[in-house]
């Protein structure tokens, strides 16, 4: 193949929508000399990813955090992430070969869950949220760079990313924060508030450099679900869940510097 050859990344899931959307994008590719491949290549310029946020954060971690930016044609519901609107490919192909975008950086969230024996990270673009298996009750000590913050009981906690601000922080009562704005939010989930333990009722928006450390209370340390951004992972004996703004960023391309306060409006207001 061709050195000259500009390569694409077409990311799509396989709903009948989706499907027809990629026949769609890949001729009008081609009348621009792109060529759209569905073999990830990391030599590409760019990955498209087709479907809803779903599809988007999978294809993110998929393909382990690639530094070559994302854009989304949306055929699922609403899609935060997904901009483009399948009607809309032709402009959004013109637009995108000359160049009118910016490029969004999406900050992401890193967790080291360590156990006894060993210490396993985590990478999230929405989300990490820490709660009980078997929908029990969990007792977590929380600190914040070292300053002992809350003894949390209840359902779990939530560590979102701005990004993931719109997501389950949102349907938990936290706070929406624009994704320029370098923080994490932590948001409890149905916490229960006793003698014992005392926690905040609501989230608090931390510097993003600060380190978050929740510590399973004894008794609890095997009773902890991760779920990352949706996916769910389990440890055993776990002693430490650190958690901080990630030095790993994912880049997504902005075709108007509206879209984000159009997209809130038309999904929550
Ligand atoms: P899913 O269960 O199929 O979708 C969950 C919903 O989350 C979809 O409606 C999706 O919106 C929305 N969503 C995802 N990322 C978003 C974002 N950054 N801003 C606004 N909405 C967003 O699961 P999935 O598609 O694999 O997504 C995993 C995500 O689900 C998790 O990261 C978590 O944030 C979210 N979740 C939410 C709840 C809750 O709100 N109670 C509970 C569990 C998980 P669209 O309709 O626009 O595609």
């Amino acid at each position: 193949m061709s050195n000259d050859v500009r390569l694409i990344n077409i990311i799509s899931n396989r709903n009948y929508e989706s499907r027809k959307t990629k026949k769609k994008l890949m001729d009008e590719l081609q009348k621009y000399g792109l060529l759209g491949t569905e073999d990830y290549n990391r030599n590409a310029e760019l990955n498209i990813c087709i479907g809803g946020d779903g599809a988007f954060l999978r294809a993110i971690h998929r393909n382990k955090f690639p530094t070559i930016p994302f854009v989304g044609i949306n055929t699922g519901h609403l899609g935060f992430f997904q901009e483009i609107a399948p009607d809309n490919i032709s402009d959004f192909v013109k637009r995108y070969v000359n160049k009118e975008y910016d490029i969004e950086e999406i900050t992401l969230l890193d967790a080291e869950v360590c156990t006894k024996k060993k210490c396993f990270t985590l990478t999230a673009i929405n989300e990490i949220v820490i709660k009980g298996i078997k929908s029990k009750v969990i007792h977590l000590t929380m600190y914040i760079d070292n300053n002992h913050l809350q003894k949390f009981s209840g359902d779990g906690v939530i560590i979102s990313t701005p990004a993931g601000s719109t997501a389950y922080n949102f349907s938990s009562g936290g706070s929406i924060v624009y994704p320029s704005i370098k923080c994490l939010q932590i948001t409890p989930l149905s916490p229960i508030s006793s003698k014992a333990f005392r926690s905040l009722p609501t989230s608090a928006i931390i510097p993003g450099d600060l380190i978050i450390s929740v510590k399973p209370e004894f008794r609890y340390e095997n009773s902890i679900l991760i779920v990352n951004d949706g996916m769910e992972f389990r440890y055993d004996d776990i002693v430490d869940i650190s958690l901080k703004m990630s030095d790993k960023k994912v880049y997504k391309l902005n075709f108007s510097k509206d879209s984000y306060w159009e997209n809130l409006k038309n999904k929550f207001l």
